[in-house]
Parts: C-alpha cells; structure tokens; sequence
C-alpha cells in the first residue's frame, strides 16, 4: 500500500514550481486511487501496456506521463490521451509521435531525454545531438508535437557531488537552449528530473519536474 503520510510530507514540502509524477509502475489500480484520494493528479507509468491498461480503468482527470523509453511501433496506443512524453530520444520517434498526434487531432507534449550520467544507459541523447535535433530543419515541420524541456537520469549512487554534477550539467544546458531562438514547436519550460533517492538534490539544481516512485508506493 502507498504510504500517504510520506505522499503529504513530500507535496506539501515541494515549492509551488515543482510539479510531483506519481511513479506507479508496477502497482495496482486500488494503490494509485489511493493516492488519487489525497489529491495526485498527475502519474508516470514506464511501459505502454501498463499505460494504456491503467488509463481505461482510472479516472479521466488524471495526467498520464510515460516517463519510460518508447517504441515507434508502440506511439499509437498513448497517443489519444498521454499528456507527456518524458524519454524522447530520436527525430524517428518524434516524427511518429507527431504523425499520430495529427491522427487524433492534438498536439502531444514532448520531453528529450539527456545522458547526464557517467554510467552506460542505452536511452538518451548526448547534448550536441539534441541541439542538432532541435534547431534541424525537420523539426519545425512537426506541428503537432510541443518539445517542452529536457529529461534527466543521474548516476545511481550515494556521492551527492557526482549527482549535484550531473543535474547542474542539464540545468545549464536546459538554460543555454532556452535562451535561444526556438522552433514554433518547442516551449522550453519543463526541467524533468530527480527520483526518490535525489529529489532534492534536483530541486536544488534546478529541477521542476521529479518523478517519485517507492518513496509513495513502497518497493518494487
Ligand atoms: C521508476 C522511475 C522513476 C521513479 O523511481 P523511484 O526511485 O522509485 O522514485 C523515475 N523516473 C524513471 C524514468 C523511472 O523509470
């Protein structure tokens, strides 16, 4: 069961810029509507099945954010009602993204994933090959996508300065690319990261996005 003392504790200690993702993989439809009951709208799923399965049993006001990889094959299923992409890491997916958002008629909001950590992650986009993403003549043809900010996965360990490094690092790129002239589609105002174990830390840097799993819902 979520732990709704520790659900409070953490929403009403978040400064009021800092919008809290519910991470509940791999729990049940009861856990999340217990966390719903205090109020969360807003909730992560990594897998699209998951996803989909959970957003026809659950209520409709709640926000689903697919914070996992995804597959191009795979858009299709969360394109009616995903209302964030956090894990976007190629000009192929988004380009489905976009085809499938113009299918239902809506613009899907987008984050791009960023390496930041120094440990091998397969999913990400080092920073040179975001910018060339961004400011590529191709993207600003996707008119039914927004490019909202940037994701962000720190090194999993206990060393606060590696993390703090790592975060500082995405906040000072999410800041440069901001600064400059964007494509219509991309309104960088979303800075994703930060996870139960370095939340704060993320806050710290910079962050107004975390994304909060077994701290809520207990271990997986
Ligand atoms: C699982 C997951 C989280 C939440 O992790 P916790 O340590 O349980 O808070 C955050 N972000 C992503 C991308 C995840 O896959």
């Amino acid at each position: 069961m979520p732990d709704t003392a520790v659900y409070y504790s953490i929403i009403n200690a978040l400064p009021p810029h800092v919008t809290l993702v519910a991470v509940s993989k791999t729990k049940s439809v009861s856990d999340i509507m217990a966390v719903y009951a205090c109020g969360q709208r807003t909730f992560g799923e990594n897998k699209v099945q998951e996803l989909t399965e959970k957003y026809e049993q659950l209520p409709k006001d709640i926000a689903w954010h697919l914070i996992g990889h995804l597959q191009t094959n795979k858009v299709k299923y969360i394109a009616p009602f995903v209302a964030l992409i956090h894990a976007v890491d190629s000009l192929k997916l988004l380009q489905e993204i976009n085809k499938q958002a113009l299918k239902n008629n809506r613009t899907i909001n987008c984050l791009l994933q960023i390496y930041i950590a120094k440990e091998e992650t397969k999913f990400g986009l080092y920073q040179e090959e975001a910018e060339n993403l961004i400011f590529s003549p191709t993207m600003s043809e996707l008119t039914h996508i927004k490019i909202c900010g940037l994701m962000g996965m720190a090194t999993n360990t206990n060393d606060t300065s590696v993390i703090t490094q790592e975060f500082k690092q995405l906040k000072d790129f999410f800041d440069l690319i901001r600064c400059r002239k964007l494509p219509a589609n991309c309104d960088f105002t979303i800075l994703s990261m930060g996870m139960s174990g370095d939340y704060q830390t993320a806050i710290t840097c910079g962050s107004n996005m975390i994304r909060i799993g077994s701290s809520i819902f207990g271990g997986r």
